[in-house]
């Protein structure tokens, strides 16, 4: 049986990640230090005998006992409002931690695939986002600790290709959506959701002309999978090409929720990137990949998601201790 390291295994796409490689037949060793991750995403999978969890800063030395055959790295904050709050553990985990991964694949001869982001590609000035474009990224700016620790990932990730000869992958994801994101994280969709279900109004930043592309988590984790048994070594788009402003998008999600909810407008975030889209030919060709899944379709299957929670979790601001952890 072949085995893998998933980290950030109780994330939004660490845990969807841990349920496909269960069902393609994996010992899958889940990891996350639970900073933005959640149990709950992963309790489901407690009950396997092929699912093992560690709760393990990855940031720190990684010890693995047994042989492991590929590495799935996706430790990160992911949403803006975290790396305001947690920047220091952000840069940490894309290179410190990412460091760690990659001696720990060179020590076990695993193979690895690490989450990059259309965030290295910042503010773009070239439309739709191909990966031949090297980005326009503020480094000082909130999100430079995100995207320069992402930026830096890549580098040490094909540096150790090169020098060591570890068989790497990276994959540059775009906006992605689905179940267990988290409510109250401050990214778009589970705003937008939230505050139609509690009824509030719905918080649009700047006047939301600037555009996103959604693409559905089942849809990225096909992807990934692809991505990962291939033979490609350089970063690969992957994310759905469908753009839309922020403005249609929060019209689209109150007639989805069918309230009758009102559009505020919020001061646009300092370097909120004003369009993005990526171009996937190469997925396409490469791995004989594209999104499948529609907007409205998985629009919807979010919803129901949301709908289900408790009146409890719905209210909260916000779960998370970050104090706890350390710098
Ligand atoms: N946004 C918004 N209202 C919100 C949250 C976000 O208009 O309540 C906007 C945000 O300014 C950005 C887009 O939605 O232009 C996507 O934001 P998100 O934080 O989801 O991710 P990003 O793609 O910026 O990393």
């Amino acid at each position: 049986m072949e085995r893998v390291l998933i980290t950030g295994a109780a994330g939004f796409l660490g845990s969807h990640l841990c349920d496909r490689f269960l069902k393609e037949g994996f010992d899958v060793i889940g990891m996350d230090n639970l900073i933005t991750g959640d149990l709950k995403n992963i309790e489901h999978l407690f009950p396997s005998e092929h699912f093992t969890f560690y709760n393990h800063d990855v940031s720190n030395f990684i010890h693995i006992p047994g042989k492991l055959d590929y590495i799935v790295h996706f430790a990160s904050p992911a949403s803006p409002i975290d790396y305001l709050k947690i920047p220091i553990q952000t840069l940490k985990v894309g290179s410190l931690g990412t460091h760690n991964c990659l001696g720990l694949a060179r020590e076990k001869n695993a193979r690895i695939i690490v989450a990059s982001t259309s965030e290295v590609y910042g503010d773009p000035l070239v439309h739709p986002q191909t990966e031949s474009y090297w980005g326009h990224v503020n480094p000082v700016g909130p999100r430079g600790v995100y995207d320069e620790a992402k930026r830096f990932q890549e580098a040490i990730t094909m540096a150790y290709h090169t020098y060591h000869g570890v068989e790497t992958r990276i994959v540059r994801i775009f906006n992605t959506y689905g179940p267990r994101m988290r409510l109250n994280d401050g990214r778009v969709l589970p705003a937008f959701i939230g505050q139609a279900i509690r009824g509030e109004d719905l918080t649009v930043f700047g006047d939301g002309s600037q555009t996103r592309s959604f693409c559905y988590v089942d849809d990225l984790v096909e992807g990934i999978y692809r991505l990962l048994l291939s033979d490609y070594a350089q970063p690969v788009n992957v994310g759905n090409p469908d753009e839309i402003t922020i403005l249609d998008f929060a019209k689209e999600i109150i007639k989805l929720t069918g309230t009758d909810q009102k559009i505020v407008y919020n001061p646009l975030p300092t370097d909120d990137p004003k369009q993005r889209r990526p171009d996937i030919t190469l997925a396409q060709s490469l791995l004989g990949w594209e999104p499948k899944v529609h907007r409205s379709e998985g629009l919807k299957i979010t919803y129901d998601y949301f709908k289900s929670l408790t009146t409890e979790e719905l209210n909260k601001v916000e779960h998370k201790n970050f104090d706890k952890y350390s710098h």
